[in-house]
């Protein structure tokens, strides 16, 4: 006898996951792969049924003994109608209906969620323990951008028009950097993984001098990795764009607990392999800026589940939707 298990799907515009997870949260298989954005939409979701269908043989599932499907998609969403209304980072991605198109290969429930929220939800499931509800949390994901969710009493915002909780287009900055939402001076320009690193690359371009010129200069791509790595080391230019980063998300986990007061901010995405050196840095800031009304605050942590985040909440919202 197999038991049932839920699928859970992160896609990305670089990198595609998905996952067989069992209602512990137990991942009993999973797939990493680059998407297959080379043709547009119905390339991609081919390949997420290929995918999916491969996973089942090597677990001894049938297609029917799936609970549901999560998929958790760049937004934003349409969530009623499990649409996906524009994916910048996948070309020609605008209006397509994902959840039906996989609803209708697998004829298994199917729900569509933005990936910050599935990854928030992921983090929540980890945490709680399954009889009750645990408690409210919200989420940052520093990665290329800067995805969020919050989940409130057992579920996730979404707000009226499905776009709560996108604390990474708040402004930070006003008339501040340009972002590709359209805004300027958005928190995902001071404080994503990608951010830090052009910041650098930018700084370095305007004649400043850190260890990471010589690469710059050569056309070597930077990431935040290079950025904290040398900003450990010491370089001045590398620390002081990490501590703005820091500073900038002190400031968000301030706002969020002023608007939502959850019990914790989770900090997840390339960013938080920094561990220490960034949760470290965010806790200082934050305590030099916070209020003195009231000495309650949300504990700011590092993700339980790392780059597997988003996919296992995703798996974990087929789970919820089936009533587990
Ligand atoms: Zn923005």
């Amino acid at each position: 006898m197999t038991l049932s298990a839920a699928i859970g799907v992160d896609l990305g515009g670089t990198n595609l996951k998905i996952a067989v997870v069992e209602r512990t949260g137990r991942v009993r298989e999973g797939i990493a792969c680059e998407t297959d954005t080379s043709q547009g939409p119905d390339r991609t979701i081919r390949q997420i049924v290929s995918e999916i269908d491969s996973l089942l043989a090597r677990t001894s599932l049938k297609r029917s003994d799936l609970i549901g499907i999560g998929v958790g998609t760049p937004g934003p969403i349409n969530i009623k109608e499990g649409r996906v209304i524009h994916a910048a980072n996948l070309p020609g991605w605008r209006d397509v209906p994902l959840r039906d198109r996989l609803h209708d290969e697998f004829r298994c429930p199917t729900t569509l969620e933005n990936d910050g929220n599935a990854a928030a939800f992921g983090e929540y499931w980890a945490l709680s323990d399954g009889a009750s509800a645990g408690d409210d949390l919200a989420m940052l994901t520093l990665g290329t951008g800067l995805g969020a969710g919050v989940v409130l009493a057992g579920r996730l915002l979404h707000g009226h028009f499905d776009n709560a909780a996108e604390f990474g287009h708040t402004i930070v900055v006003v008339n501040g950097l340009q972002c590709a939402c359209g805004q300027r001076g958005c928190l995902e320009q001071y404080a994503s993984a990608s951010a830090v690193a052009r910041r650098v690359v930018a700084e370095i371009k305007d004649g400043e001098t850190s260890e990471l010129s010589r690469d710059v200069k050569a056309g070597k791509s930077i990431d935040s990795e290079a950025v904290v790595a040398s900003a450990r080391a010491g370089d001045a230019l590398c620390l002081r764009i990490w501590d703005e980063a820091c500073l900038y998300l002190a400031v968000a986990c301030i706002n969020i607990q002023h608007a939502y007061n959850p019990a914790r901010i989770v900090l997840g995405g390339g960013m938080s392999s920094a561990g220490s050196f960034l949760l470290d840095r965010v806790q200082t800031r934050l305590d030099e800026h916070k209020w003195s009304l009231h000495d309650d605050l949300p504990a700011i942590t590092l993700s339980a589940l790392g780059s597997d985040a988003g996919v296992i909440g995703a798996a974990a919202l087929a789970w919820q939707a089936a009533g587990s």
